[in-house]
């Protein structure tokens, strides 16, 4: 029997784009080195699964203004510390005098709040549905503890009405399979009836070689198709627990994402039982409107139209330790990954 790497090498059918989602996908692809035995025929696109880099740089300055015109202590993942907002990152604001605290979960930020009772501390939620339980949590128990000096600025999405925005881009996806823990495969089913054809796949070199022989395999017949590659960790149903946990504290709006504009119902907001720990209310933001470098091909390498090489600021003007765009600083982001592992050999 042939092995998943045979399928791929041996591929020599009509072209086919398929997607990285995830961020995770496209590092872990670059490196294990699984482009090095791709054929002409395949070629890997990266997509919008970086939370970080699909955050607009309006979210970073309203972060900033938190921290610099209110006081607050922002709580937040480091990654995020360093994305550029329309006039400067959370570290330029630091350097400022801003509070800015990186934490390794939401729950830390509970902590320091309530260590902090004279503090206002907004926790930064950032993030799809892999992280939005334990951000629910935390405003659960800071609700529950009444602690009035915690919030959370939001800038959680959901990957349904992503996956459908972005239906044409790509032959096949590779779903991530973090994500589709918490969601089930329902949603990837649906997708199906509208043309779109995708597998969800695990992060090992021998589960991204089985999902891509998969899709080798499945696209022979032009028909749209789903499979579940990861079931060792993704049930159908996915995880009700924390289903039921971000349906209690969270409610789906409009997000608007880097590069792919607002796309209705894709994001989750506080509800309004929970209001009190909404840093936008809390503290009456107004509406920002983000401005990024123009020489920025973020939005594009987000979506698959362009490589991060093909940016010409690319490991010139922009490198991870002077990033212009977010997917240059986030572990995540594509530009980053092709930075790290990009050579001539990986590319293609
Ligand atoms: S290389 Fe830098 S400037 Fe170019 S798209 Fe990537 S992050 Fe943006």
């Amino acid at each position: 029997m042939e092995s998943a790497k045979q399928i791929i090498e041996s591929y020599v059918g009509r072209k086919l784009r398929i997607m990285e989602v995830c961020g995770t996908h496209t590092h872990e692809i670059f490196r294990l080195g699984i482009r090095r035995i791709l054929p002409p025929q395949i070629e890997l696109i990266s997509g919008p699964g970086c939370p970080v880099c699909v955050t607009p740089a309006g979210y970073i300055d309203e972060a900033v203004m938190l921290a610099l015109e209110h006081g607050a202590v922002i709580c937040t993942f480091g990654d995020l510390i360093r994305v550029p907002g329309s006039e400067m990152s959370l570290a330029g604001a630091r350097s400022k005098g801003a509070a800015v605290k990186t934490v390794y979960s939401p729950l830390d930020a509970v902590d320091f709040a309530r260590e902090n009772p004279d503090k206002q501390v907004v926790f930064l939620a950032v993030g799809f549905e892999t992280t939005v339980p334990a951000a629910c949590l935390a405003v659960k128990k800071a609700a529950a503890e009444g602690l009035a000096n915690f919030s959370i600025l939001g800038a959680n999405k959901t990957m349904p009405n992503a996956y459908k925005a972005l239906k044409g881009s790509a032959d096949a996806f590779l779903y991530p399979g973090h994500v589709n823990a918490i969601t089930g495969t329902a949603v990837c089913e649906d997708l199906v009836k509208l043309g779109v054809s995708g597998v969800v796949a695990g992060f090992t070199a021998d589960e991204i070689l089985t999902a891509l022989a998969v899709i080798v395999k499945l696209s022979a017949s032009g028909e749209p198709f789903f499979r579940n590659c990861y079931p060792r960790v993704v049930r159908p149903e996915g995880s009700p627990a924390a289903l039921k946990l971000m349906d209690t504290v969270m409610e789906p709006c409009d997000a608007e994402w880097r590069g792919l504009g607002v796309i209705p119902m894709s994001g989750l907001k506080l509800r309004p039982a929970f209001a009190a720990h909404d840093a936008r209310l809390k503290f009456s933001l107004p509406p920002v409107a983000g401005r990024s470098n123009p020489a920025c091909r973020c939005g594009e390498v987000l979506q698959g139209k362009c490589k991060s090489t093909d940016c010409k600021l690319f490991g010139t003007a922009c490198t991870p330790l002077h990033p212009v765009g977010a997917c240059m600083v986030s572990n995540e982001g594509a530009c980053s990954a092709y930075y790290q592992y990009g050579d001539i050999l990986n590319e293609q």
